[in-house]
């Protein structure tokens, strides 16, 4: 296995038109679990068609270690890219058992008789599902369906497996169990895996590393937890995590991560000059006896808490959670603990 590289990729349906996907630079390493995250029509679906051989590059390269898979004169076939797909529908032959889907691969491949028949079953174990090997996909549900569907890509030994929106057909719950088998499978597996998404929680929980994209363009590659606390731009910062992004006097400083002292100097500068973008998530507000006043515009009971959206003095909103009950048009008095200047 090698690293897979993506070397100014761009891809543009018509000519003249805006790229589908432009000049993408990314590496994403051996055995890494790389999410593409961004919202609808930004390019993911087609950096990943590119990467499996469906749609050829009109610039840049796509390489597996120094092997050149694509560029925009030449194109190993998806079937010589040892990658495997799985999609949002399973795409399961449903005259077949659950064993023959999983061993098709196999079979194309001309393997068969005791070494197909064991990894099939190795891959049926690989997510559980050794005991339905005779079923028919109609008689699974959805979560299990979409786990034949990981079978049947870890049963070839793909270096890169290429997973489009895998679990958006599934409810919230069993999402959360696919979650863990997907890691639990890339684990295994070894695989370098990349995963697009436009569900921010998915991609933190799931991925080693996320590229959030916009409009064909790549906007930060990093870790979850470094996306999260230091997210570049308005785009990103808005997409990941629940927070709301405020305008405030620029400082001269570039301090960017602000405590309570820093963001009231901000608040405190005069209303006239540059405005920067700061980003507050509702964890780091705190309801405190003093502190910015804030009206209560909407109050959401989440179990073990109440999620709020407050008013500031100035008309910008702001999230924050309480502990106890609070009503729609009081006044509250609140600190930011922490904000991140995007
Ligand atoms: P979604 O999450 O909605 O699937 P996406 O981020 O995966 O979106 P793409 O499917 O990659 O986005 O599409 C990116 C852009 O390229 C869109 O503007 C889309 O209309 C366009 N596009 C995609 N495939 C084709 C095609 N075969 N012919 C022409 N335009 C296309």
């Amino acid at each position: 296995m090698a690293k897979l590289i993506l070397n100014r990729l761009s891809k543009s349906f018509e000519t003249g038109g805006r790229p589908a996907v432009n000049d993408v630079s990314l590496t994403v390493r051996e055995g890494g679990f790389l999410a593409l995250l961004g919202p609808s029509g930004c390019g993911k679906t087609t950096v990943l068609r590119m990467i499996a051989g469906f749609e050829q590059p009109t610039d840049g390269s796509i390489l597996l270690g120094e092997r050149v898979l694509a560029d925009a004169s030449e194109m190993v076939a998806p079937e010589h890219r040892n990658m495997a797909m799985v999609f949002q529908s399973y795409a399961l032959w449903p005259h077949m058992s659950v064993a023959e889907n999983v061993g098709y691969p196999l079979k194309v491949r001309g393997i068969s008789g005791e070494k197909r028949q064991r990894k099939v079953r190795e891959s049926l174990a690989a997510v559980r599902l050794e005991s339905y090997a005779d079923r028919r996909p109609a008689d699974l549900s959805g979560g299990q369906r979409q786990r034949v569907a990981l079978a049947r890509c870890l049963v070839t030994e793909p270096d890169v497996v290429l997973l489009d929106e895998p679990l958006a057909n599934l409810d919230r719950h069993l999402r959360q169990e696919m979650e863990e088998t997907f890691r639990e499978f890339h684990a295994r597996s070894g695989a370098t895996m990349i995963y697009v998404t436009h569900d921010q929680a998915e991609a933190m929980a799931l991925a080693t590393d996320v590229a959030v994209m916009s409009e064909g363009r790549l906007l930060q590659v990093a870790t979850p937890e470094e996306i999260y606390a230091r997210p570049e731009g308005r785009l990103v910062g808005g997409l990941v995590g629940q927070g709301v992004i405020l305008s405030l006097p620029s400082p001269h400083d570039d301090n960017r991560l602000l405590d309570w002292a820093a963001f009231q100097a901000m608040l405190a500068r005069s209303g006239n000059g540059p405005t920067a973008d700061v980003l507050v998530r509702p964890q780091d507000v705190e309801v405190a006896p003093e502190g910015l006043p804030a009206n209560v515009l909407s109050v959401l009971f989440e179990g073990e808490r109440y999620a709020l959206r407050l008013a500031l003095p100035d008309g910008q909103a702001l999230r924050a959670f309480s502990r106890q009950p609070v009503k729609v048009g009081d006044q509250l008095s609140v600190v930011i603990n922490s904000a991140w200047r995007l």
